[in-house]
């Protein structure tokens, strides 16, 4: 999400909060966008993108443990039939598709030092 108040016109690092813990964009926390200016970081897409089994030894389980029916992704805002992920801190979900996209995209930018969690 953007930070209140922010200036939509000269968006600073600091603008860009992680809609699934709070924090903010940093050097060490890379921010991915989704949607609507909603962001995922770096952190939560490690746990997301773990906890969703889409690690090469996870199975195809996890995610949707617990989470409610009728849930929309924070990134797409679309309610996924498939699993999603739900943030431990703030009621923020993440799907599937999104943790994967958002992790090729972080994965792909040279300037960021983060992989894939295997
Ligand atoms: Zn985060
Ligand atoms: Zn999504």
């Amino acid at each position: 999400m953007r930070r209140e108040g922010c200036d939509e016109d000269n968006l600073q690092m600091e603008d860009f909060i992680c809609d699934y813990c709070g924090s903010v964009w940093t050097d060490d926390r890379p921010m991915v966008e989704g949607h609507h200016g909603n962001c995922v970081c770096g952190h939560c897409l490690t746990v997301a993108y773990t906890e969703l089994g889409l690690t090469t030894r996870g199975g195809d389980s996890g995610g949707s443990e617990g989470v409610p029916e009728g849930v929309k992704c924070n990134l797409c805002l679309e309610v996924r039939e498939e699993s999603i992920w739900s943030s431990p801190v703030r009621e923020a979900y993440l799907c599937r598709r999104c943790a994967k996209q958002s992790a090729g995209v972080l994965q792909k930018d040279k300037d960021i030092p983060w992989t894939k969690p295997t």
